[in-house]
């Protein structure tokens, strides 16, 4: 297996991995998506809110907020001994607001919430919660918990996660005649010439659109997928590293690879039927 970071680039991540079936690259799609815990607000208590907007909608913002998430101090609340609906210090942390339109009408942000850990804070400072008009105010408190996206979308980590398969392009040196139509045609700019003889360069780009075959009149490249080789493409939503949403969701592959196992042993050994 051969794993190659591509691009690294703020909360996007794009890597190359070789030697894997299409089957395994996407149930680490999937765990990516559903199953890697992240922190987010879960339960709002409204002390006071005279703006506009209703405090049911008013939630629903507060949960779409991405949280930093520290996922090696918190437990996720099922997991949790306290097991109590507001939860303990290991599993929930509690976020605050308070504001107030004093001179003109003004716009509420997440940097706002005042968190009683000062890791877990909003990911993005500039996400507007509410407007408040003048002599308007909304107070709340909050609280956040570790949760799963196959729950509810508002805890999945990555914002976007896909993969597709590499490619292989060939070039027949001995046919091409250089007429450059495939580079033209390439909407991902993979083709260029060099010296004599058509080349390409980043051919991760490459989407398997074959519109450079379709321009050659002579039949001089093909362009085919490598069935084991994906790049996958991963946005996370700030509340962890994209590199820690791949390792937690290998993790949580191994582990239930390792359970299967257990089980299938339990059947054998007559313990369960
Ligand atoms: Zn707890």
């Amino acid at each position: 297996m051969e794993v190659r970071i591509l691009e690294n680039e703020d909360n996007c991540l794009k890597f190359l991995i070789n030697g894997i079936s299409i089957p395994i690259a996407n149930a680490l799609r999937r765990i990516m998506i559903a199953e890697v815990p992240s922190m987010t607000i879960d339960d709002v208590i409204v002390i006071e809110n005279s703006s506009p907007m209703n405090d049911e909608i008013l939630a629903l913002r507060l949960g779409l907020i991405p949280l930093k998430t520290d996922l090696d101090s918190y437990f996720l609340p099922e997991e949790c001994t306290c097991q109590s609906e507001l939860g303990c210090n290991q599993c929930s942390v509690t976020l605050t607001l308070e504001a107030k339109a004093e001179e003109s009408i003004r716009t509420v942000y997440s940097k706002e919430l005042n968190s009683t850990n000062p890791d877990i804070t909003p990911a993005n400072s500039g996400i507007p919660i509410l407007k408040l008009g003048y002599g308007q105010s909304v107070r709340l408190e909050c609280y956040a918990r570790l949760g799963k996206g196959k729950v509810h979308t508002k805890w999945q980590p990555v914002s976007a996660c896909t993969y597709k398969y590499a490619s292989v392009i060939d070039i027949n040196l001995e046919k091409c005649n250089f007429c450059k139509r495939c580079i033209k045609a390439c909407p991902k700019n993979v083709l260029k010439k060099e010296k004599k003889k058509i080349t390409f360069v980043e051919i991760e780009k490459c989407d398997l659109c074959n519109e450079c075959v379709f321009a050659c009149p002579i039949d001089a490249i093909q362009v085919e997928k490598l069935k084991d080789t994906f790049i996958f493409m991963i946005e996370s939503t700030g509340a962890l590293t994209a590199e820690r949403i791949i390792y937690e969701s290998n993790k949580i592959l191994i582990n239930k690879t390792k359970d299967f196992q257990e089980q299938l042993l339990k059947i054998k050994s007559g313990e369960i039927k």
